[in-house]
């Protein structure tokens, strides 16, 4: 996107410049090809109409059951009713429904005053009794008579950009999650052949994390609870945890990331969803599947429910991560997208790192399967690479089905080849789940599905239950404040605006917070938290931020935003354990890489082989190697070129996690072990 500002300006194309790196299976090198970012564009950024609407859908019904009542009528009656109708239009709009209308014509003996005045006096005396949802829905003008059964299933939802423009409809659950008693999803990252045993050590310190960074934080957390109704200038400390569970209204926050195979049907599984769950209204799917007809790609459907925005992606730049919000019974949803650049690596890595839980979608069709596991296929690529960011929980979608006429044992075949792989790649087997699914035809997505063949044998949730099951991270509301720009850019008005995750603490409008690099400090603004504006926002939002009192020049994306009193540390140089991807060419002093860190990708050279580490014990197996080959746990020093703001493993998890590229191959994930300077 045209405001973005890559500031780091790093150049991605000469990581993707040697095409034959793409030529390998992840056996090879664990390349990800351009064809992963071609598959992984299930989402676009300008989908201005799709989700906008949700209601209109139910207008159509509603049209339809209005007209209902008339039909029964005599052609002689059924014409004064249109003609009423047609005099009530005038004066009121699309304010009220045809039914509502109907309703009093039928009353009044085919009297249109009668029936306008009878609507009026309703009116008032709606909005006397206060009833929110009537009144609500007669002002939008748009949700006409909607059943009530209707309305509360018409999902929330909100579109936002990271560039924080406003795009939402009726998303009003700003949410973060803390399951206090849930599974630490992200703290138990470190089993399996990926990151597992390099990161065991660090995981086991984690347990007793920066005692001595939270001391501060916590004593503001019990200090003084209040409404935290604030602004700017008058700001009143707040007791986030308890404005947490006010706002969460029970539902929890969770970053889904959705990969897989291209052709996998990804698109069409999402966007069919998304209809499911109502984000679509009938008309925007119907113009779907006239264009998706006309440029003679009918099953695309679907997949232009999130695939509306090719042209904006194409001159769209880099790192922002679309999102797309839904909700389901226990859970606020934000799906993320990642445009479809050619610098889409750093992207998915961006997105993954952000990421609590991830479906795969794999294609059970004979063959195709196959393809997208074996050699070349980014079936494993992708689940390492999640696996390596931190995720733990996968629902695995066994989609297309209807390919192999809902066979139990195609499905058995498919799920036993991949959980052995996912099992290796470091997934415990109680953190992921098989679904059967269509995406075309959307069988078992919003619910359990009707078709005989896949009743007989699956028992198991549909697609959006499985989603609800997903356990919630506890996020790290207690640590001191952490936010990593993945965006800057000038909005109207005075300051400028950060967007990102935040990964620890929380932040209230008139903070002041701390900018590593370039060690500089800023005042909050302003909050804006799913395009909305707020006091405060704490960890796992994704919140775009208003700053004041810091040259917008000297910030960059990948600055990480932090406590004044306890700031992250910015270094050129540290240690990392990290474990070797196969990868055929020996790691040795001096060797360039590509640190990929949240949301930067940053220049680097391994500084010093120090040690190589037994896999499952952790022991110094050999002091100062000469080379590392793949598979190797190791300790390692890297030297960055410019300062990038990092911690420990041990103290945050989510900061102190990265992958390494040479040449357009992850060859490596690490934790930071130790900050040198
Ligand atoms: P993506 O690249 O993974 O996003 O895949 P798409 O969603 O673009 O789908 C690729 C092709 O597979 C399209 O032609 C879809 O219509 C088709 N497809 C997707 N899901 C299904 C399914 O469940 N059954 C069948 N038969 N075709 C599907």
């Amino acid at each position: 996107m045209a405001r973005h500002r890559n500031v780091r300006g790093y150049n991605y194309d000469d990581d993707f410049d040697d095409d034959d790196m793409y030529s390998h299976s992840v056996e090879d090198d664990y390349g990800i090809s351009p064809a992963t970012a071609a598959q992984f564009i299930y989402s676009k950024r300008g989908r201005h109409q799709s989700f906008s609407e949700p209601l209109e859908e139910e207008e159509d019904e509603d049209d339809d059951k209005s007209r209902a009542p008339s039909t029964a009528l005599s052609p002689i009656d059924q014409a004064r009713l249109f003609s009423c109708l047609d005099q009530m239009r005038e004066v009121l709009g699309e304010s009220v429904s045809e039914q509502i209308m109907t309703d009093a014509v039928l009353q009044c003996g085919f009297d249109a005053a009668k029936a306008l005045d009878q609507i009026f006096k309703q009116e008032s005396n709606t909005k006397k009794s206060g009833t929110q949802e009537a009144t609500a829905s007669e002002r939008k003008g748009k949700a006409r008579d909607v059943p009530s059964a209707d309305t509360h299933i018409v999902p929330k939802i909100a579109k936002l950009t990271v560039s924080g423009n406003k795009q939402t409809m009726g998303f009003a659950v700003p949410s973060a999650s803390t399951e206090v008693n849930g599974q630490n999803s992200i703290t138990a990252c470190t089993k399996g052949q990926t990151t597992d045993d390099a990161m065991e050590e660090a995981d086991n310190s984690a347990l007793s994390p920066a005692s001595s960074n939270t001391s501060q934080v916590s004593e503001d957390l019990n200090s003084t609870p209040s409404q935290g109704k604030s602004s700017g200038k008058s700001k009143q400390k707040i007791n986030i945890k308890e404005e947490l569970e006010k706002r969460q209204g029970g539902k929890q926050l969770l970053n889904l990331v959705v990969i897989g195979h291209v052709d996998a049907g990804k698109s069409t599984l999402m966007g069919h969803l998304l209809y499911l769950l109502g984000h679509v209204n009938k008309r925007t799917m119907h113009k779907y599947e006239q264009e998706s007809k006309k440029a003679g790609k009918a099953s695309f459907a679907y997949a232009w429910v999130l695939d509306e925005t090719g042209e904006e992606r194409q001159r769209g730049v880099t790192m922002d991560v679309g999102m797309t919000k839904f909700e389901t019974k226990r859970k606020v949803i934000t799906l993320m997208d990642a445009p479809g650049h050619r610098d889409f690596i750093p992207n998915m890595i961006t997105g993954a790192a952000q990421a609590d839980v991830a479906i795969l979608v794999v294609d059970a069709s004979r063959g195709e399967f196959e393809a997208g596991f074996e050699a070349g296929g980014q079936t494993r690529e992708h689940a390492l690479l999640v696996r390596s960011l931190g995720v733990t929980q996968l629902a695995v979608v066994v989609n297309k089905m209807d390919q192999v006429n809902w066979q139990e044992e195609r499905f058995r075949e498919v799920t036993s080849k991949l959980g052995h792989f996912l099992k290796q790649a470091g997934f415990k087997d109680s953190d992921v789940s098989y679904i059967p699914t269509s995406g075309l035809s959307g069988e078992n997505l919003a619910k359990k599905s009707e078709v005989n063949e896949l009743k007989s044998w699956y028992k198991g949730p549909c697609l959006i239950d499985q989603i609800d099951l997903f356990k919630a991270p506890q996020r790290s509301i207690d640590k001191p404040f952490r936010l990593c720009a993945s965006d800057v850019f000038k909005d109207q008005g005075s300051g400028f605006c950060v967007t990102g995750k935040i990964e620890a603490g929380y932040v209230q409008t008139g903070d002041r917070l701390q900018v590593m690099p370039p060690n500089e400090t800023c005042s909050v603004k302003g909050i804006t938290l799913h395009d909305e504006a707020v006091d405060w926002a704490t960890a796992g939002d994704h919140v775009s931020l208003t700053l004041t009192g810091v040259d917008i020049i000297k910030i960059n994306v990948g600055c990480v935003f932090c406590s004044l009193s306890e700031p992250i540390r910015a270094c050129t140089r540290f240690r990392a354990r990290v474990l070797l991807f196969n990868f055929d060419i020996p790691v040795t002093q001096g060797f360039p890489v590509i640190i990929h860190y949240q949301t930067i990708s940053e220049p680097a050279t391994i500084r010093k082989l120090i040690s190589v580490l037994h896999k499952s014990t952790g022991e110094v197996v050999k002091k100062k190697p000469k080379c590392l080959t793949k598979g190797m746990n190791a300790i390692i020093e890297l030297q960055t070129q410019r300062p990038v703001a990092l911690e420990l493993y041990k103290d945050f998890k989510e900061l102190g996690r990265f992958m390494l590229r040479y040449s357009g191959s992850s060859i490596a994930a690490g934790v930071v072990t130790e900050i040198k300077e």
